[in-house]
């Protein structure tokens, strides 16, 4: 339940985050987009003004320096186009459109094609553009101040200068419109982890209640049970001192078999949600070898039925502290398992070893084992691999082993399983030596 609300308000914010996302970025491409032409028209302005402004410079320090003085002329024109970077050259131009000077000395002696000559007599200046609308060139007349036009000053114009600044505007843009994204989208998450956390406690104390009153209920059950079943077998014990023979006899066993498996599952039932609920465990001396032995005595019948080996060494004598009652319902269940889920002439070994901290207990069986997708699920209330259940005709709750867990774990005591399905299980459990 907390999964799928989590998981619907995790699908809502990452679609809040991709339409942000695209806000953003299509906000960002729009504004790089605009700019780019204010900043085109801008930077066109900008030269078109320099080459009017210097174009008188430049030409009169031609006219007066040129022939006399070659560097005074270079040095001033030097100086006239550092002042503006995206000039890459210059050169002077007379109205027969022969290049009298160039910065870069590559086209001096050289003539413009004749198509050129009306804008090379034009009074007022020309401009080439590039595809996309920047100044390339600009051809400026010089008009001296009586009226005559002797010279133009055309300037190569580079595009370096216009294309960095473009690329820093973008990138400022982009890094800003990152730092907004993000900046609101951490509240988002923000927001949505604190509702996460939120969904998740209501519904984790709505599965303690359920749990609760579901605990509450079982014990309610097997209390009320606890009555007829000892009239049932008090009625089967007083039977049975008849003396009762074919047909009846039967009857009154199988009665007798029935009250004693109910009786079984309420007093399980009972065990287990009193240590759910905290009963302290007792802390006597508890002979864990003995406790096997007897459990493997009065399983002997059922042993010589399948007719199992069994090793185990009962002379290795080893203690714990608990509680007798329920450490002998844990070593119970594992052993009844492995007798009951082993395969005729199968094998069973339990070791029992104690170290400074620990005592560790386990059986390992020859039997059917366990599916991998069960093992997880094994030790939870009412597990029961329903193929087994189909195979093996046996009476049990699904109990034993979440009764084994919760007698362990109120012992400070972990429980563990391995097993190779169609070859066998280990059941073990570890408990601490001072528990
Ligand atoms: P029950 O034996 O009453 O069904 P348990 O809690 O003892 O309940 O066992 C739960 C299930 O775990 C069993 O039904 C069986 O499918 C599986 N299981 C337990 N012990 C073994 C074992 N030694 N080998 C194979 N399967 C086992």
């Amino acid at each position: 339940m907390a999964d799928i609300k989590i998981l619907r308000s995790r699908l809502g914010i990452i679609v809040t985050f991709l339409v942000i996302l695209t806000v953003f970025s299509s906000a960002s491409a729009f504004l790089v987009s605009k700019n780019k032409k204010n900043l085109t028209h801008l930077y066109n302005e900008e030269v078109k003004l320099f080459a009017k402004l210097s174009t008188r410079a430049i030409v009169q320090s031609y006219e007066l320096y040129f022939d006399s003085g070659f560097l005074k002329f270079e040095e001033t024109t030097n100086e006239i186009l550092d002042q503006n970077k995206s000039i890459k050259k210059v050169e002077i131009i007379d109205t027969e459109g022969k290049v009298l000077y160039s910065s870069d000395k590559k086209t001096d002696g050289t003539t413009l094609p004749a198509k050129d000559m009306d804008t090379i007599r034009s009074l007022s200046p020309s401009y080439v553009l590039s595809s996309t609308n920047r100044i390339e060139t600009i051809i400026s007349p010089y008009v001296e101040d009586w009226g005559a036009h002797k010279y133009s000053a055309r300037y190569f114009i580079s595009e370096d200068v216009l294309d960095k600044e473009l690329r820093l505007y973008r990138n400022e843009v982009f890094l800003s419109s990152a730092l907004l994204f993000f900046a609101s989208v951490f509240p988002l998450v923000f927001i949505n982890h604190l509702k996460d956390i939120q969904v998740r406690k209501t519904d984790s104390e709505r599965l303690q209640k359920l749990n609760k009153q579901k605990d509450d209920f079982m014990t309610l059950v097997a209390h009320n049970l606890r009555t007829p079943i000892s009239i049932m077998k008090g009625y089967t014990n007083l039977a049975e001192e008849q003396t009762l023979k074919g047909i009846e006899k039967e009857y009154i066993e199988a009665i007798k078999d029935g009250a004693d498996r109910l009786n079984e599952a309420t007093e399980t039932i009972l065990s287990v949600t009193s240590l759910l609920s905290g009963e302290s465990i007792r802390k006597e001396k508890v002979n864990i070898t003995k406790i096997t032995e007897e459990t493997l005595n009065s399983s002997s019948v059922k042993i010589k039925e399948k007719k199992l080996k069994i090793d185990f060494n009962k002379e290795n004598v080893v203690e714990a502290t608990g509680s007798m009652k329920y450490l002998r319902k844990a070593i119970e269940c594992y052993v009844d398992n492995a007798i009951k889920f082993n395969r005729e002439r199968g094998s069973i070994e339990i070791i029992i070893q104690k170290s400074n901290k620990s005592i560790n207990f386990k059986v390992k069986d020859t039997g059917i084992g366990i599916k991998e997708e069960d093992i997880a699920e094994i030790f939870s209330s009412f597990h029961r691999s329903v193929e087994n259940t189909l195979d093996y005709d046996y009476a049990g709750l699904g109990m034993g082993l979440y009764l084994t867990k919760t007698i362990i774990e109120a012992h400070k005591g972990t429980v563990w399983v391995e097993s190779e399905y169609g070859k066998g299980s280990t059941f073990g459990f570890r408990l601490p030596v001072n528990g």
